[in-house]
């Protein structure tokens, strides 16, 4: 029997339950330390537990998962884990395209799919001589936004790069990534592509609350001035949102563009769920300043369905029973190579 296995962090709970709804199998990879807490959940059916997530790699799980016939669905945490030739050579079947995780991860890469897709963007700038507005200095990968920083002027990056760098956080410019600030209402958008039905689904929307970028609103502009601190944008929680009705075709139409050219780019394309990550203006126009090429954490507020899943689905689905669904469906139509990588 097929089952589905995740690293446990990130999204792994909602994953799981909505396999076990879809009626898989399921099997966590579990750092010791959590172990007591994923225990709690009756709908896991197995634990591997590891030391640490590098262990994935190694013999004594992949012959685990090949054992209990998983399907491995990547998150957040894999992809920060590991490096996308490790995550590529797992020898385990991955649910959608694992190669895309690398456009995930580079920002060159990145910034391709998202012209190819024709997405409105911010300007990425080549070097901190260019910094003549405000800017955001983001680190590579899927660093969650910690150690991102704000800066007006050259002068301003150097004081916090040189901070972060004594922090241990980055060793120099190359670990940054420096793009203008996108004013606006931030919104996550969330979608699931199938390659059986050739169809997207617009899921849900979601808004991050980052520390302590969004805590300095609490404080009066005086005190602000005063801290002598790097604001991060680490994301601890997400909250909901919905949007005006009269964005939604264009939220569509962004989706369907990027997994054209994704189907492009990187063949066989974004399939499964993914998101686009921007701010709104005071004209409803979306910048996307990132997209994340697999689930997103955003998703857990979702366990049972969204106000746009709904509208789909006539029962509660959460993105990880459509990923579960998606494979079911796929195993039924024997058509399973189409989902996994
Ligand atoms: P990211 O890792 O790109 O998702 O960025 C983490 C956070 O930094 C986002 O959730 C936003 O709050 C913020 N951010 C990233 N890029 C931009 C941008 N170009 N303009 C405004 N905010 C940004």
């Amino acid at each position: 029997m097929t089952s589905i296995a995740t690293l446990g962090s990130h999204c792994a709970l909602q994953v799981l339950k909505g396999a076990k709804d879809e009626g898989f199998r399921t099997l966590l990879v579990c750092e010791k330390k959590r172990e007591k807490l994923y225990r709690r959940f009756a709908f896991i059916d197995e634990l591997v537990l590891v030391d640490s997530f590098s262990e994935l790699l190694e013999q004594h799980c992949i012959s685990k998962l090949k054992e209990q016939k998983s399907i491995i669905i990547p998150h957040g945490t894999l992809i920060s884990q590991m490096s996308s030739s490790q995550i590529e050579s797992i020898e385990v079947p991955i649910f959608g395209n694992k190669w895309i995780l690398r456009w995930e991860s580079d920002r060159n890469m990145k910034e391709r799919l998202m012209v190819e897709s024709k997405l409105h963007i911010p300007k990425s700038l080549s070097s901190s001589s260019e910094i003549n507005s405000l800017v955001i200095a983001k680190r590579h990968g899927a660093a969650g936004g910690k150690g991102y920083f704000l800066a007006t002027s050259k002068k301003d990056y150097e004081m916090k790069r040189n901070r972060l760098m004594s922090q241990g956080l980055i060793k120099g410019d190359d670990d940054l990534y420096l793009q203008e600030y996108a004013f606006g209402v931030s919104a996550y958008l969330q979608y699931f592509y199938s390659p059986i039905h050739n169809k997207i689904e617009f899921f849900g929307v979601d808004r991050r609350y980052e520390s302590d970028i969004d805590g300095l609103g609490r404080i009066p502009a005086q005190q602000q001035i005063d801290i002598d601190k790097i604001s991060s944008f680490n994301v601890i929680g997400n909250s909901q949102l919905v949007l005006r009705e009269s964005l939604l075709d264009e939220v569509y139409s962004m989706g369907e563009r990027f997994v054209e050219a994704a189907k492009k780019l990187v063949v066989p394309g974004m399939n499964g769920p993914f998101c686009l990550e921007g701010v709104y203006d005071e004209n409803g126009k979306f910048t996307t300043f990132e997209f994340s090429s697999r689930i997103v954490a955003g998703t857990n507020l979702y366990v049972d369905g969204s106000p746009y899943s709904a509208l789909i689905y006539g029962e509660p689905m959460s993105m990880g029973r459509r990923i579960a669904r998606e494979i079911k469906i796929a195993m039924e139509k024997n058509q399973l190579p189409k989902v996994v990588t």
